[in-house]
C-alpha cells in the first residue's frame, strides 16, 4: 500500500470512490468541482492510497490557522480493515502537525456508528457542541465557481486551469494593470505568444472574440466576454531591471516579473521562459508616428475580463506593481476560476 499526494490523473478514480462510499451525499458534494477546489489550497494535504495498482482511499486535510479539518476520508469497501484509513489519517495528522495545526475537527453524521467508532480508535472524542454552517454560495455557483485569489496590491499567483475552464481576471478597485502569462501543461516549451496573437488577430488591442495563440500557434485562450475593452500585449512584465533603465530606481522593488518566477517556479517554469506578457487592463494609446503613450485604465472598480482556456493551462496572473501604467496607485486583482458552462 502506499499513501502519495493527489495528482491531476486520479480525477477519476477518486470522483468513481467517492460516489460509490458516500452514495447519498447531496448535490453540495460534487467531487470533481471539489477536486478542483483543494487543489488552490494546501493541495499537499490532499492524499490517496494505491494498493494492487488500483486508488483505493483518499483523505483531505486543511489547516484555517486555528483548527485542521479532514473531509473525504474513505477507502473503497474491498479493501477496508487493512488498516489504510488508519494510515491515511496519520499522514494527513502529520501534515497538519507541520503546519503548526494544534487540534483537528472532523464531522461525522450522528447515526453513522461505525465511522464514529473507527475515529475514536484513533483518539478522537465526540464533543458536546452544535454544528452549525451557512452557505455562501447558491447551489450553481458553488458548481461552477472553482477557486477564487485575492491578489494584494504588487503581488502575483500562479495556478492550473483545465481545458474549457474560465479565468475571470477582475479589477477590484479601477486602473489596475493585470499580467498573464501561460504554459501548455502538456509540454511547457508551448507559451502565450505575444508575436502570434498580434499576427493572427491583426490589431494590438484585444478584446471579446480574440483568441491568444502560442508560439505553436495553437489557440490558448479566448476572451470570452470583456467589460473594458482595451488590453495589449505588448510588454514584458516589468522587472527590477526596467524599474533600474526607465526610473533610475536602486533599491529592490516589487515588480511582475519576480512576482511571476517566485510563483511559477513550483510549476516548473523558469525566469527565461516569461517573456512579453498579456497587459490585462492597459491603456496604451498609438500615435502615427508610432509613440505609445501610457494612460490609465479604462477600467473601473469592479470591472472584469472572461478568458476561456482553450487547453490545459499553467498560468501566472500579477497586480502591477508600476507606477505610471496603473495612474500611480498600484492596487489589488482578483482572479477566480470557473468550470465552464453558461457565462455569468
Ligand atoms: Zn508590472
Amino acid at each position: 500500500m502506499q499513501i502519495r499526494p493527489y495528482s491531476e490523473s486520479d480525477e477519476a478514480a477518486v470522483a468513481a470512490l467517492w460516489r460509490k462510499v458516500f452514495p447519498g451525499a447531496p448535490a453540495w458534494n460534487h467531487p470533481e468541482t471539489d477536486i478542483q477546489r483543494k487543489l488552490s489550497i494546501q493541495r499537499e494535504l490532499f492524499l490517496v492510497a494505491l494498493a494492487d495498482g488500483e486508488l483505493v482511499g483518499t483523505a483531505m486535510g486543511g489547516y484555517d490557522g486555528h483548527r485542521g479539518w479532514v473531509y473525504y476520508v474513505a477507502v473503497s469497501r474491498r479493501y477496508r480493515r487493512r488498516g489504510i484509513g488508519t494510515a491515511l489519517m496519520k499522514r494527513v495528522e502529520e501534515g497538519l502537525l507541520r503546519l503548526g495545526c494544534p487540534k483537528i475537527n472532523l464531522q461525522v453524521r450522528a447515526s453513522n456508528q461505525e465511522v464514529v467508532a473507527f475515529y475514536e480508535q484513533l483518539g478522537y472524542e465526540i464533543e458536546e457542541r452544535v454544528s452549525m454552517g451557512k452557505r455562501l454560495m447558491a447551489l450553481d455557483e458553488s458548481l461552477n465557481l472553482l477557486t477564487r485569489f485575492h491578489l494584494e496590491p504588487q503581488t502575483g499567483t500562479a495556478f492550473t486551469v483545465r481545458q474549457d475552464q474560465i479565468i475571470r481576471i477582475i479589477d477590484v478597485e479601477g486602473e489596475q494593470v493585470s499580467d498573464l502569462v501561460c504554459f501548455a501543461q502538456q509540454d511547457m516549451e508551448e507559451y502565450l505568444s505575444s508575436g502570434h496573437t498580434i499576427d493572427y488577430n491583426g490589431k494590438i488591442h484585444l478584446s471579446t472574440g480574440d483568441v491568444l495563440y502560442s508560439n505553436r500557434s495553437n489557440p490558448m485562450l479566448t476572451i470570452l466576454t470583456d467589460r473594458v475593452g482595451k488590453h495589449n500585449f505588448l510588454y514584458a512584465p516589468c522587472s527590477q531591471e526596467m524599474f533600474r533603465l526607465t526610473y533610475g530606481v536602486t533599491e529592490a522593488h516589487p515588480n511582475c516579473l519576480d512576482n511571476l518566477v517566485s510563483n511559477l517556479e513550483p510549476f516548473g517554469v523558469k525566469a527565461s521562459q516569461i517573456s512579453t506578457a498579456f497587459n490585462v487592463f492597459m491603456n496604451i494609446v498609438l500615435s502615427e508616428a508610432g509613440e505609445i503613450t501610457i494612460q490609465p485604465p479604462l477600467s473601473g472598480a469592479g470591472d472584469w475580463i472572461d478568458l476561456r482556456a482553450e487547453m490545459d493551462l499553467v498560468v501566472g496572473v500579477t497586480a502591477c506593481s508600476t507606477g505610471a501604467c496603473n495612474n500611480y496607485r498600484c492596487t489589488s486583482i482578483d482572479v477566480e476560476i470557473y468550470a465552464g458552462g453558461p457565462e455569468s
